[in-house]
Protein backbone atom coordinates (compact mmCIF):
# COMPACT_ATOMS: atom_id res chain seq x y z
CA UNK A 1 0.00 0.00 0.00
CA UNK A 2 3.01 2.14 1.00
CA UNK A 3 4.84 1.80 -1.85
CA UNK A 4 1.64 1.92 -4.21
CA UNK A 5 0.96 5.22 -2.76
CA UNK A 6 4.47 6.45 -2.79
CA UNK A 7 4.46 5.61 -6.59
CA UNK A 8 1.37 7.10 -7.58
CA UNK A 9 2.20 10.40 -6.07
CA UNK A 10 5.67 10.38 -7.83
CA UNK A 11 3.77 10.36 -10.73
CA UNK A 12 1.74 13.07 -10.44
CA UNK A 13 -1.60 11.66 -11.70
CA UNK A 14 -4.16 14.39 -12.72
CA UNK A 15 -6.44 13.23 -10.19
CA UNK A 16 -4.63 11.71 -7.24
CA UNK A 17 -5.43 7.76 -6.75
CA UNK A 18 -7.71 7.66 -3.31
CA UNK A 19 -6.44 4.50 -1.37
CA UNK A 20 -8.33 3.23 1.51
CA UNK A 21 -6.98 0.86 3.90
CA UNK A 22 -9.43 -1.53 5.28
CA UNK A 23 -8.61 -3.73 8.43
CA UNK A 24 -10.29 -6.60 9.82
CA UNK A 25 -9.55 -5.73 13.30
CA UNK A 26 -8.13 -2.18 15.09
CA UNK A 27 -4.84 -1.40 14.90
CA UNK A 28 -2.79 -0.78 12.10
CA UNK A 29 -0.02 -2.30 13.83
CA UNK A 30 -0.18 -5.10 15.96
CA UNK A 31 2.83 -3.58 18.21
CA UNK A 32 1.99 -0.19 19.47
CA UNK A 33 5.18 1.29 19.87
CA UNK A 34 5.67 0.98 15.69
CA UNK A 35 2.27 2.93 15.33
CA UNK A 36 3.17 6.70 15.05
CA UNK A 37 5.89 6.18 11.91
CA UNK A 38 3.49 3.85 10.19
CA UNK A 39 0.36 6.53 11.21
CA UNK A 40 2.53 9.54 10.03
CA UNK A 41 2.30 7.38 6.66
CA UNK A 42 -1.13 6.84 6.39
CA UNK A 43 -2.37 10.93 6.77
CA UNK A 44 0.97 11.75 4.62
CA UNK A 45 -0.52 10.12 1.96
CA UNK A 46 -4.30 10.53 2.34
CA UNK A 47 -5.08 6.54 2.81
CA UNK A 48 -8.84 6.36 4.44
CA UNK A 49 -8.29 4.24 6.81
CA UNK A 50 -11.14 1.48 7.89
CA UNK A 51 -11.07 -0.06 10.92
CA UNK A 52 -13.67 -3.66 11.81
CA UNK A 53 -14.51 -4.03 7.82
CA UNK A 54 -14.20 -7.86 7.46
CA UNK A 55 -14.53 -8.69 3.83
CA UNK A 56 -16.95 -11.04 2.96
CA UNK A 57 -17.22 -11.16 -1.12
CA UNK A 58 -16.11 -9.60 -3.93
CA UNK A 59 -18.32 -8.87 -7.58
CA UNK A 60 -15.59 -8.65 -9.94
CA UNK A 61 -17.58 -7.54 -12.54
CA UNK A 62 -19.09 -4.66 -11.08
CA UNK A 63 -15.79 -4.16 -9.02
CA UNK A 64 -18.01 -3.77 -6.08
CA UNK A 65 -16.48 -5.31 -2.37
CA UNK A 66 -18.61 -6.11 0.72
CA UNK A 67 -17.74 -5.69 3.96
CA UNK A 68 -18.93 -6.65 7.26
CA UNK A 69 -18.10 -3.50 9.62
CA UNK A 70 -18.68 -3.58 13.32
CA UNK A 71 -19.53 0.04 15.16
CA UNK A 72 -18.40 1.06 18.76
CA UNK A 73 -21.24 -0.40 20.14
CA UNK A 74 -21.02 -3.74 18.36
CA UNK A 75 -23.60 -3.68 15.66
CA UNK A 76 -22.68 -4.91 12.38
CA UNK A 77 -23.77 -3.67 9.33
CA UNK A 78 -22.75 -5.04 5.86
CA UNK A 79 -21.40 -2.26 3.19
CA UNK A 80 -20.22 -2.29 -0.21
CA UNK A 81 -17.63 -0.60 -1.54
CA UNK A 82 -16.21 0.18 -5.18
CA UNK A 83 -12.98 -0.07 -6.07
CA UNK A 84 -10.46 0.11 -9.45
CA UNK A 85 -7.91 -2.28 -7.88
CA UNK A 86 -8.37 -4.71 -5.35
CA UNK A 87 -5.06 -6.12 -2.72
CA UNK A 88 -6.74 -8.68 -0.63
CA UNK A 89 -4.49 -10.36 2.29
CA UNK A 90 -6.71 -13.52 3.73
CA UNK A 91 -6.55 -14.23 7.44
CA UNK A 92 -3.38 -16.05 8.30
CA UNK A 93 -4.11 -19.97 8.85
CA UNK A 94 -2.26 -23.02 9.05
CA UNK A 95 -2.80 -25.06 5.97
CA UNK A 96 -5.31 -27.81 5.91
CA UNK A 97 -3.20 -30.22 6.40
CA UNK A 98 -1.82 -29.77 9.75
CA UNK A 99 -5.05 -28.00 10.71
CA UNK A 100 -7.32 -30.92 10.36
CA UNK A 101 -4.15 -33.23 12.18
CA UNK A 102 -4.02 -34.13 15.77
CA UNK A 103 -0.70 -31.91 15.98
CA UNK A 104 -2.76 -28.71 15.91
CA UNK A 105 -4.09 -25.89 18.42
CA UNK A 106 -8.14 -25.26 18.25
CA UNK A 107 -6.85 -22.26 16.19
CA UNK A 108 -5.22 -24.89 13.93
CA UNK A 109 -1.69 -24.13 14.40
CA UNK A 110 0.79 -26.55 15.70
CA UNK A 111 0.59 -26.63 19.38
CA UNK A 112 4.26 -26.47 20.69
CA UNK A 113 6.24 -24.61 23.63
CA UNK A 114 6.56 -21.05 22.52
CA UNK A 115 10.22 -21.22 24.36
CA UNK A 116 11.23 -24.91 23.39
CA UNK A 117 9.18 -25.15 20.06
CA UNK A 118 8.80 -28.73 21.49
CA UNK A 119 4.88 -29.88 20.77
CA UNK A 120 3.17 -29.93 23.90
CA UNK A 121 1.29 -33.12 23.49
CA UNK A 122 3.77 -35.23 21.78
CA UNK A 123 7.56 -35.29 23.11
CA UNK A 124 8.96 -36.22 20.14
CA UNK A 125 7.26 -33.50 17.91
CA UNK A 126 8.90 -30.22 17.31
CA UNK A 127 6.93 -27.42 14.85
CA UNK A 128 8.55 -24.21 13.71
CA UNK A 129 7.66 -21.19 10.68
CA UNK A 130 4.89 -19.92 10.09
CA UNK A 131 2.52 -23.14 10.86
CA UNK A 132 3.78 -22.95 14.70
CA UNK A 133 1.37 -22.10 17.36
CA UNK A 134 4.12 -19.55 19.33
CA UNK A 135 2.41 -16.29 19.38
CA UNK A 136 5.28 -14.51 17.48
CA UNK A 137 5.22 -11.81 14.15
CA UNK A 138 5.48 -14.70 11.46
CA UNK A 139 8.36 -13.82 9.53
CA UNK A 140 11.21 -15.60 7.89
CA UNK A 141 13.43 -13.34 10.03
CA UNK A 142 11.90 -15.62 13.06
CA UNK A 143 12.34 -18.96 11.41
CA UNK A 144 16.18 -18.13 11.06
CA UNK A 145 16.42 -18.02 14.73
CA UNK A 146 13.56 -21.22 15.37
CA UNK A 147 15.74 -23.54 13.44
CA UNK A 148 18.80 -23.82 15.38
CA UNK A 149 16.61 -24.02 18.64
CA UNK A 150 14.61 -26.71 17.01
CA UNK A 151 17.87 -28.32 16.14
CA UNK A 152 19.45 -28.28 19.60
CA UNK A 153 16.17 -28.93 21.38
CA UNK A 154 15.58 -32.27 18.87
CA UNK A 155 19.11 -33.51 19.38
CA UNK A 156 18.44 -33.27 23.20
CA UNK A 157 15.58 -35.16 23.01
CA UNK A 158 16.94 -37.54 20.99
CA UNK A 159 19.81 -38.05 24.17
CA UNK A 160 17.09 -38.32 26.26
CA UNK A 161 17.95 -34.77 27.68
CA UNK A 162 15.57 -31.77 28.34
CA UNK A 163 15.54 -29.29 26.06
CA UNK A 164 18.32 -26.65 26.47
CA UNK A 165 17.99 -23.99 23.77
CA UNK A 166 14.91 -21.28 24.21
CA UNK A 167 13.34 -19.05 21.41
CA UNK A 168 12.68 -15.33 22.55
CA UNK A 169 9.64 -14.97 20.01
CA UNK A 170 11.89 -12.24 17.90
CA UNK A 171 10.52 -11.83 14.57
CA UNK A 172 11.45 -8.92 12.24
CA UNK A 173 8.84 -6.90 9.62
CA UNK A 174 10.77 -4.37 7.30
CA UNK A 175 7.88 -2.08 7.03
CA UNK A 176 8.23 0.07 3.64
CA UNK A 177 6.61 3.31 3.82
CA UNK A 178 8.23 4.78 0.88
CA UNK A 179 11.06 3.94 -2.36
CA UNK A 180 14.47 3.95 -0.30
CA UNK A 181 13.45 4.33 3.43
CA UNK A 182 12.10 1.38 5.61
CA UNK A 183 10.92 1.52 9.45
CA UNK A 184 13.01 -2.29 10.82
CA UNK A 185 10.34 -2.90 13.00
CA UNK A 186 12.09 -5.84 15.42
CA UNK A 187 10.24 -7.81 18.29
CA UNK A 188 9.91 -10.27 20.34
CA UNK A 189 7.16 -12.03 22.39
CA UNK A 190 5.17 -9.80 24.27
CA UNK A 191 5.93 -6.36 21.92
CA UNK A 192 9.22 -6.42 23.74
CA UNK A 193 11.36 -3.85 21.09
CA UNK A 194 14.19 -5.87 19.69
CA UNK A 195 16.32 -3.74 17.63
CA UNK A 196 19.29 -4.93 15.84
CA UNK A 197 21.28 -1.52 15.78
CA UNK A 198 21.12 0.97 18.56
CA UNK A 199 19.35 3.31 16.73
CA UNK A 200 15.67 4.38 17.26
CA UNK A 201 13.36 1.84 15.06
CA UNK A 202 10.61 4.02 14.66
CA UNK A 203 12.32 6.37 12.04
CA UNK A 204 11.94 5.24 8.55
CA UNK A 205 15.39 4.81 6.96
CA UNK A 206 17.51 4.25 3.64
CA UNK A 207 20.21 2.09 5.65
CA UNK A 208 16.93 -0.40 6.55
CA UNK A 209 15.91 -0.38 3.09
CA UNK A 210 19.50 -1.31 1.87
CA UNK A 211 19.90 -3.86 4.61
CA UNK A 212 16.07 -5.21 3.41
CA UNK A 213 16.59 -5.00 -0.78
CA UNK A 214 20.55 -5.70 -0.38
CA UNK A 215 21.62 -8.10 2.79
CA UNK A 216 18.65 -9.65 3.62
CA UNK A 217 18.22 -11.62 -0.06
CA UNK A 218 22.31 -12.50 0.73
CA UNK A 219 21.37 -13.87 4.32
CA UNK A 220 18.61 -15.79 3.22
CA UNK A 221 19.80 -17.17 -0.28
CA UNK A 222 23.87 -17.36 0.60
CA UNK A 223 23.63 -18.20 4.63
CA UNK A 224 20.42 -18.99 6.23
CA UNK A 225 19.22 -21.49 3.42
CA UNK A 226 23.08 -23.02 3.73
CA UNK A 227 22.58 -24.14 7.17
CA UNK A 228 24.95 -20.85 8.84
CA UNK A 229 23.74 -19.70 12.30
CA UNK A 230 25.51 -16.68 11.37
CA UNK A 231 23.39 -13.40 12.69
CA UNK A 232 22.93 -10.26 13.27
CA UNK A 233 22.67 -10.04 17.08
CA UNK A 234 19.51 -8.65 18.56
CA UNK A 235 18.46 -7.21 22.24
CA UNK A 236 15.77 -5.90 24.57
CA UNK A 237 16.19 -2.04 24.33
CA UNK A 238 14.62 0.77 25.59
CA UNK A 239 13.84 3.33 23.50
CA UNK A 240 13.10 6.91 24.56
CA UNK A 241 11.07 8.76 22.75
CA UNK A 242 7.06 9.26 22.43
CA UNK A 243 5.13 6.51 22.49
CA UNK A 244 1.46 5.50 20.06
CA UNK A 245 -1.70 5.67 22.82
C1 LIG B 1 4.00 -10.79 0.94
C2 LIG B 1 4.86 -11.32 2.05
C3 LIG B 1 5.98 -10.60 2.44
C4 LIG B 1 6.80 -11.08 3.46
N1 LIG B 1 7.90 -10.34 3.82
C5 LIG B 1 8.72 -10.80 4.77
C6 LIG B 1 9.90 -10.07 5.14
O1 LIG B 1 10.19 -9.01 4.59
N2 LIG B 1 10.68 -10.57 6.12
C7 LIG B 1 10.40 -11.74 6.74
O2 LIG B 1 11.17 -12.14 7.60
N3 LIG B 1 9.29 -12.47 6.42
C8 LIG B 1 8.45 -12.04 5.45
N4 LIG B 1 7.32 -12.75 5.12
C9 LIG B 1 7.00 -13.97 5.88
C10 LIG B 1 7.77 -15.19 5.39
O3 LIG B 1 7.63 -15.34 3.99
C11 LIG B 1 7.23 -16.43 6.11
O4 LIG B 1 7.22 -16.21 7.50
C12 LIG B 1 8.08 -17.65 5.83
O5 LIG B 1 8.08 -17.95 4.45
C13 LIG B 1 7.59 -18.86 6.62
O6 LIG B 1 8.32 -19.99 6.25
P1 LIG B 1 7.71 -21.44 6.44
O7 LIG B 1 8.74 -22.37 5.91
O8 LIG B 1 7.26 -21.62 7.84
O9 LIG B 1 6.39 -21.48 5.57
P2 LIG B 1 6.24 -21.34 3.92
O10 LIG B 1 7.36 -20.48 3.42
O11 LIG B 1 4.84 -20.95 3.74
O12 LIG B 1 6.52 -22.83 3.48
C14 LIG B 1 5.55 -23.84 3.66
C15 LIG B 1 5.66 -24.76 2.46
O13 LIG B 1 4.83 -25.90 2.69
C16 LIG B 1 4.20 -26.21 1.47
N5 LIG B 1 2.99 -27.01 1.75
C17 LIG B 1 1.80 -26.58 2.25
N6 LIG B 1 0.95 -27.61 2.37
C18 LIG B 1 1.61 -28.72 1.96
C19 LIG B 1 1.27 -30.10 1.85
N7 LIG B 1 0.05 -30.54 2.18
N8 LIG B 1 2.20 -30.94 1.39
C20 LIG B 1 3.43 -30.51 1.04
N9 LIG B 1 3.82 -29.21 1.11
C21 LIG B 1 2.92 -28.34 1.57
C22 LIG B 1 3.91 -24.86 0.83
O14 LIG B 1 3.72 -25.00 -0.55
C23 LIG B 1 5.19 -24.10 1.16
O15 LIG B 1 6.19 -24.26 0.20
C24 LIG B 1 6.49 -12.30 4.10
C25 LIG B 1 5.37 -13.03 3.69
C26 LIG B 1 4.56 -12.54 2.70
C27 LIG B 1 3.36 -13.36 2.26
Amino acid sequence: MYLAADRWRRQRLPRPARIAFCLAGDALFGVPFFLPPLQRAVEEYGIALRRRHVLKAVHGPSRTACFAVTDAGGRVTEIERRFDLLHVTPPQSAPDLIKRSPLANAEGWVEVDPVTLRHARHANGFALGDAAGTGNAKTAAAVRLQAPVVVRNLLAALDGRPPEAAYDGYGSCPLTTAYGRVVLAEFGYGGRVMPSFPLDPRRPRRSAWLLKTRFLPFLYWRMMLRGSERDLPHRERHVAGPQAA
